[in-house]
């Protein structure tokens, strides 16, 4: 039985050594003056990977409660809201619009198609939306959409754009000001390489501006606003993952917001290449914006359990399984964060084995040369 684990799930991710030195440091007081370089510090730091001028306001939550947020702030009761969906988390963001007596207009694709502006254009012509909430990465199929074309296309109707970016943010470009996204939701525990356990949000001046009468209080934008302003936490931070995110921040930065995408390109590349060697066919579409999860079908006959039960009880290796319809007839091949080019091999290579062994016909000794190769051509930049 295997005792070596290896985390290789689209979240909750590896966490860096020097991050996890910083979340196991003694406990700091949220007001003590210990800590308020390091809450300023992470602060600035998100708006720099958010590539915003906007507030960031800091939660203890998970991605879903920052989301949550978004919605408490924006959503009155019985207000047209318009939700793209083309997976698990865009069906997720109808039911929260729902839940809080949005009167919610779905733009709805097949899960593993990528949604398209002109769909969107055309559909807010028929009718208005306050808001248009869109996923930037679709983890449960792999698919990046074109949040850049799609937020145009809303902010011409007028609407607020609202993105999901919780697997997306540090792994592909995601240009909060540039693009005029007005709220862009996160978590720690994706690309940004820390613990699970604080969901972020930036948001603009028009979305402050808009805010509803849905009830709220902990997930105030306001309130959290005015103490950050002050470096004032309104209720006790995870001060732990505060700092641990912190480091990992640092990393990211050092590393360069541009490198680490060139990184999650090659990564994606390679697993590509490496499923594809396999014989195996692809879920998630074979292009380059598809960095931060490689969705594949399993072969005809086998559960995409058996594999992931595999890999855990011989490897100590941890995928994830498709969600949804899709549990059992896909596995998810994970790439963000603190990921290199062996973790994706160490993926493939463990895969070929697993499959083999489950009696699957699958080209042995290649698919490691091919992830091996795919990673080392250079990305071109859009
Ligand atoms: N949105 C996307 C695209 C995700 O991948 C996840 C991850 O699980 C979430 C939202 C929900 O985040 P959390 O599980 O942190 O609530």
């Amino acid at each position: 039985v295997a005792t070596k684990r290896y985390l290789f799930t689209p979240g909750p991710t590896p966490v860096p050594p020097a991050v996890l030195a910083a979340v196991g440091a003694p406990v700091l007081h949220h007001r003590s003056s210990d800590f308020l370089p390091v809450y300023e510090r992470v602060l600035g730091r998100l708006r720099a990977v958010c590539r915003t001028e906007n507030d960031v306001l800091l939660f203890g939550a998970s991605g879903t409660g920052a989301f949550e947020s978004a919605v408490a702030n924006l959503v009155s009761p019985g207000e047209r809201h318009l939700v793209v969906s083309a997976g698990s988390f865009g069906e997720r963001w109808v039911a929260m619009t729902s839940a809080f007596g949005a009167e919610v207009d779905v733009l709805r694709y097949a899960w593993g198609e990528t949604p398209d502006a002109d769909d969107l254009r055309a559909r807010l012509g028929e009718s208005e939306a306050k808001a248009v909430w869109l996923v930037h990465s679709e983890t449960s199929t792999g698919v990046v959409a074109d949040v850049r074309a799609l937020a145009a296309a809303a902010k011409d109707a007028g609407s607020i754009v609202v993105v999901d970016a919780v697997s997306s943010l540090g792994a592909v470009p995601c240009e909060t000001d540039a693009w005029g996204l007005d709220v862009v939701v996160s978590g720690s525990q994706k690309a940004l390489m820390s613990p699970p356990g604080l969901g972020l949000v930036a948001v603009s001046a028009g979305a402050f501006a808009a805010t509803g009468s849905a009830p709220r209080f902990y997930f105030d934008w306001e309130r959290t606003r005015e103490a950050q302003e002050k470096l004032d936490a309104p209720f006790t931070l995870p001060v732990s993952l505060v700092a641990g995110l912190d480091v990992a921040l640092e990393l990211l930065l050092d590393e360069g917001l541009e490198t680490a995408f060139d990184r999650h390109v090659r990564l994606g590349r390679a697993a590509r290449a490496g499923v594809k060697a396999l014989g195996l066919e692809l879920f998630s579409p074979d292009e380059d914006r598809s960095a931060v999860v490689t969705a594949v079908r399993a072969p005809s006959g086998i559960d995409s359990g058996d594999v992931i039960r595999s890999l855990r009880d011989r490897f100590g290796i941890t995928i994830a399984n498709g969600q949804g319809d899709l549990k059992g007839k896909i596995f998810r091949l994970g790439h963000i964060g603190w990921f290199d080019l062996f973790d994706i091999t160490t993926q493939i290579a463990a895969v070929e084995l697993v499959l083999a062994d489950l009696g699957v016909d699958v080209e042995r000794g290649v698919a490691v040369t091919a992830a091996l190769e795919g990673f080392s051509a250079e990305p071109s930049r859009a």
